[in-house]
């Protein structure tokens, strides 16, 4: 499985990166289903309205030292919709998640933008090492990204966390979002994929790494880690991670009913089989709304 999730970044000159974990090297302690419009078909109104709101953000480039600049969504332009069960904000167009990660066409550096700052030398070396010194960018890519686009990046941003040994929980989290492109991109399997590796993620911050993890607190890291284990099909550690997280003392009220929701839910397909029913439980969507 992990032979194919970098497979693509050799078209930029990353030989090395097809068979590389996305684990187990070091680890430092340290949302729409389907969204409105994927990129395309959206009427001439729509489209003004999204490159209006899709702008080129300078920054100087921690590991090379060149001013470069990536899209982002102006603050004004964003549209919540709603959010899916595993927190994935759903968003009109134009969709900030496609911007989540930033990246220097220069020497192929690609971060979530508020992690830039907390790089090491040590790190800064070891992306130019094994990244810059064979990058390459024949590209030219749109401001306004399709979801193919920011899959591609979002993999560049998983790749320098891997080979800069940066912590696990920030590798799910990107993870995670990879998982989340590919709900929007309609890719089934793709999704699952990037959903167990944010799982293996998560659940190895959980035992590891101390204090809130991508801003979520302990009960909603039970949750998320439940629900993930209730998408990517094991539906028995879900219900024990859910039930953790109704119990945590701290946990938040919301975070303790969309437990209850989900546990719930698989209770229901477990009864529905038991009834001689076609349990269709492990890849139903779940959706809340
Ligand atoms: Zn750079």
């Amino acid at each position: 499985m992990e032979d194919t999730i970098f497979a693509g970044l050799r078209s930029f000159g990353l030989q090395g990166a097809g068979g590389a974990k996305v684990y187990g090297n070091g680890g430092g302690s340290g949302d729409a289903g389907k969204p409105e419009g994927g990129g395309g078909g959206e009427s001439g109104d729509a489209q003004a309205h999204i490159k209006r709101n899709v702008y080129m953000k300078k920054f100087v480039c921690p590991v090379c030292g060149r001013e470069t600049q990536s899209p982002a969504v102006k603050s004004s332009g964003v549209r919540l919709i709603r959010k899916d069960t595993d927190f994935m904000p759903c968003y009109k167009e134009p969709n900030p998640l496609y911007y989540f990660v930033a990246f220097c066409r220069h020497c192929g550096f690609a971060s979530p933008p508020a992690n830039m700052k907390n790089l090491t030398q040590r790190q800064k070396a070891l992306i130019r090492e094994k990244i810059s010194s064979s990058w390459k960018f024949e590209k030219e890519y749109p401001a306004v990204y399709t979801p193919e686009i920011a899959i591609e990046i979002h993999k560049l941003a998983l790749y320098n966390a891997v080979v800069s040994e940066d912590r696990e929980s920030l590798r799910a989290i990107i993870s995670l979002h990879i998982g989340w492109l590919y709900r929007i991109a309609g890719d089934d399997a793709s999704e699952k994929t990037f959903l167990a590796t944010a799982l293996e993620g998560f659940s190895r911050a959980y035992e590891k790494e101390r204090g809130s993890v991508g801003g979520m607190d302990k009960a909603s890291q039970q949750y998320l880690i439940g629900e993930l284990m209730r998408r990517t099909g094991n539906l028995f550690g879900a219900l024990k991670w859910f039930k953790m997280a109704m119990l945590d003392r701290s946990a938040r009220l919301s975070v303790k009913e969309m437990a209850r929701d989900q546990k719930d839910l698989i209770m229901g397909i477990y009864e529905a089989s038991k009834r001689g029913a076609a349990p269709d439980g492990a890849d139903r969507d779940g959706m809340t709304d």
